[in-house]
C-alpha cells in the first residue's frame, strides 16, 4: 500500500481523536511506527507559530537530524481560536484561549519573536521587521490571516462591547467584550443583526454558531423580546449544500430571518444602523445592486479576511484567483507552491478551496511534513490532503452538529453510524466544549 493510501486508510476525522480525549496526547507522531530521522543540513524557515507552524515544527524535529528550523512569530501568546465562540457566549473566560507560544515549541527550533516583513522567493530569503535576513532551503507559510476591519466604514475595534457591537474574531478581549454587548441585548431585547464577510473566512461555521447561541440565550433571558436577523453576502447559509439546507430549516423553525446577498460595508454606531451592499436578482436573473440599511440593537461584525501583507507582497499569491485576498498559490493536494517547489503553505493562508479550520490544519501538517522530508531526501512525497474541514456547529447551549466535509462537499463523519453529522446532539456539544481542546493541544505537540 502506498504511503498516500495508508494516510487515507488510517484517517479518522479530527474529532475522532477528540473522542479519545487525553489519550490522544499519549499517541506517538501520527500514531505511526518510529522512522529514523533524516540527516540533513537543510535550513527551514516557518512563518507563523500558530496552529500550523507549531504543529509542523514539533513533527519536523522528530523527522530531521541536523536541520536548522527557525520560526518567526511576533506574538508571545498562542490563541486557541475555536474557544472564542464560547467566550463570546459567556461560557468560558478569556484565559481559556490563551497560552504561551514558547511553551508549545520543541527543543531544537529557534523562535525569532518578530514578524516576517518581506519574502524574496527567487533569492530564497526572508527579512524580519528588524532587518535580519534569513536564507532558507525550504519555506513554510503559516501566518494565518488578517481581519480587515478597515473595510467597514465607521467600525473601530474600540467600539466592541459598547453601542450594541460585538466582533468575536478579534481575540480573547474582543470576544469577552462581545459577550458584554450580547448579554445586554439578550436581557433587553430588540433586533439582533448577525453578519459574515464576502471573502473566504476561517471557520465559516462561527458566524452561525454565534447567531444560534445568542438566540438561544436571548430566548431564555427574555422570551419573545427578540428579532434575530442573519445577513450574508452569499446566496446560501453554508458552502456545503446539505449543511446549508439543514441550517435553513433550523433558522425557519427558530424564526431567524435571512438576508442573502447582503455585504456589510458601513455602520453608524450612534444611530445603530448598518449599511449593506446588496444584490438582488429578478425572475430573469438580472442583478440589481444597491445599498440597503438595517437597524439593530445588537450587531455582530465579522470583517473581510485576507492573507497578511507580507504574503500579498511576496509574489507567492494566486494571480487569477482570490485576487483581493491574496491566498498562497499552492497545489490543493500537496500544499506545495505551484511555482516555487521549496515553498509550502499550511492553514488559513493556503489558497485551497476549503480548509480554513484547525481541524484542517491537523490533516495538512502531515502532508507538508511528508513532502518536505521527501524533498530533503531527494525524492517525492506521496501524502495528499483531501480538503477535510470540520467545525462543530453549535446550535444551542448543550447542543451541536458535527459537520465534517471534504473538497467534494462529501460529509466525512468521524463516527459513522454512531454520531449523525446533521443532528443536534449533546455528544457533539461535548466534542466542541470539552474534547476539541485536548485534540488541538495534541496536534500542537505533533502527536495527533
Ligand atoms: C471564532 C473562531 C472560531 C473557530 N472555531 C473553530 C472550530 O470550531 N474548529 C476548528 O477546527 N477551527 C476553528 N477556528 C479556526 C482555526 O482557529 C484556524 O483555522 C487555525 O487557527 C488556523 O491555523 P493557522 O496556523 O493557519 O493560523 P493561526 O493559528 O492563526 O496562527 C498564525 C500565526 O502567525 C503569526 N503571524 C501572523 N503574521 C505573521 C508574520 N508576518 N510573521 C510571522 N508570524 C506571523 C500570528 O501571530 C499567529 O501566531 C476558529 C477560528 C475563529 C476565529
Amino acid at each position: 500500500m502506498s504511503k498516500d493510501r495508508g494516510l487515507h486508510a488510517s484517517r479518522r476525522g479530527f474529532l475522532a481523536l477528540a473522542g479519545l480525549g487525553a489519550a490522544a496526547g499519549a499517541v506517538g507522531a501520527g500514531g505511526a511506527a518510529p522512522v529514523a530521522a533524516q540527516a540533513t543540513r537543510a535550513r527551514i524557515v516557518i512563518i507563523g507559530a500558530g496552529a500550523g507552524g507549531t504543529a509542523l515544527a514539533n513533527r519536523l524535529v522528530q523527522r530531521l537530524d541536523g536541520a536548522t528550523i527557525t520560526l518567526l512569530d511576533p506574538r508571545p501568546d498562542h490563541l486557541y481560536q475555536p474557544g472564542l465562540s464560547l467566550v463570546a457566549a459567556g461560557l468560558k473566560p478569556p484565559a481559556y484561549v490563551v497560552s504561551r507560544t514558547a511553551d508549545w515549541l520543541p527543543r531544537g527550533v529557534t523562535l525569532i519573536p518578530e514578524p516576517a516583513a518581506a519574502i524574496d522567493p527567487v533569492a530564497r530569503t526572508v527579512a524580519t521587521a528588524s532587518g535580519q535576513r534569513l536564507d532558507y532551503d525550504f519555506l513554510v507559510l503559516a501566518p494565518g490571516l488578517v481581519l480587515d476591519y478597515g473595510a467597514i466604514e465607521g467600525f473601530s475595534t474600540d467600539l466592541i462591547g459598547s453601542n450594541g457591537i460585538g466582533a468575536l474574531y478579534g481575540g480573547p478581549d474582543a470576544a469577552a467584550k462581545t459577550w458584554q454587548a450580547a448579554r445586554r441585548y439578550a436581557e433587553e431585547g430588540g433586533v439582533g443583526l448577525f453578519t459574515r464577510p464576502a471573502t473566504e473566512m476561517k471557520c465559516a461555521g462561527a458566524p452561525l454558531k454565534h447567531t444560534f447561541l445568542i438566540d438561544d440565550i436571548a430566548q431564555r433571558a427574555a422570551p419573545g423580546k427578540h428579532e434575530i436577523r442573519y445577513a450574508c453576502p452569499q446566496a446560501a447559509l453554508f458552502s456545503v449544500p446539505i449543511v446549508a439546507e439543514k441550517v435553513r430549516m433550523l433558522f425557519g423553525e427558530r424564526g431567524i430571518a435571512t438576508h442573502y446577498g447582503h455585504t456589510l460595508t458601513a455602520i453608524d454606531p450612534g444611530t445603530r444602523r448598518a449599511t449593506f451592499a446588496t444584490v438582488t436578482r429578478d425572475a430573469a436573473g438580472v442583478e440589481t445592486r444597491s445599498d440597503t440599511q438595517l437597524d439593530y440593537d445588537y450587531l455582530h461584525v465579522i470583517p473581510p479576511q485576507r492573507a497578511p501583507e507580507v504574503i500579498r507582497q511576496s509574489g507567492l499569491s494566486w494571480a487569477d484567483k482570490w485576487v483581493d485576498q491574496g491566498w498562497a498559490e499552492v497545489d490543493q493536494k500537496t500544499l506545495r507552491h505551484l511555482r516555487f517547489p521549496e515553498v509550502f503553505a499550511i492553514g488559513d493562508v493556503a489558497g485551497v478551496p476549503k480548509g480554513k479550520t484547525a481541524a484542517s490544519v491537523k490533516w495538512q501538517v502531515p502532508v507538508v511534513e511528508d513532502h518536505l522530508v521527501a524533498a530533503i531526501a531527494g525524492g517525492e512525497g506521496t501524502a495528499s490532503y483531501d480538503g477535510y474541514t470540520s467545525c462543530p456547529l453549535i446550535t444551542r447551549v448543550g447542543r451541536a452538529m458535527l459537520v465534517e466535509f471534504d473538497y467534494n462537499n462529501n460529509l466525512v463523519p468521524s463516527f459513522p453510524g454512531v454520531i449523525a453529522p446533521l443532528e443536534e446532539l449533546w455528544i457533539s456539544w461535548l466534542m466542541k466544549e470539552v474534547a476539541l481542546k485536548a485534540t488541538y493541544n495534541a496536534m500542537l505537540r505533533g502527536r495527533a
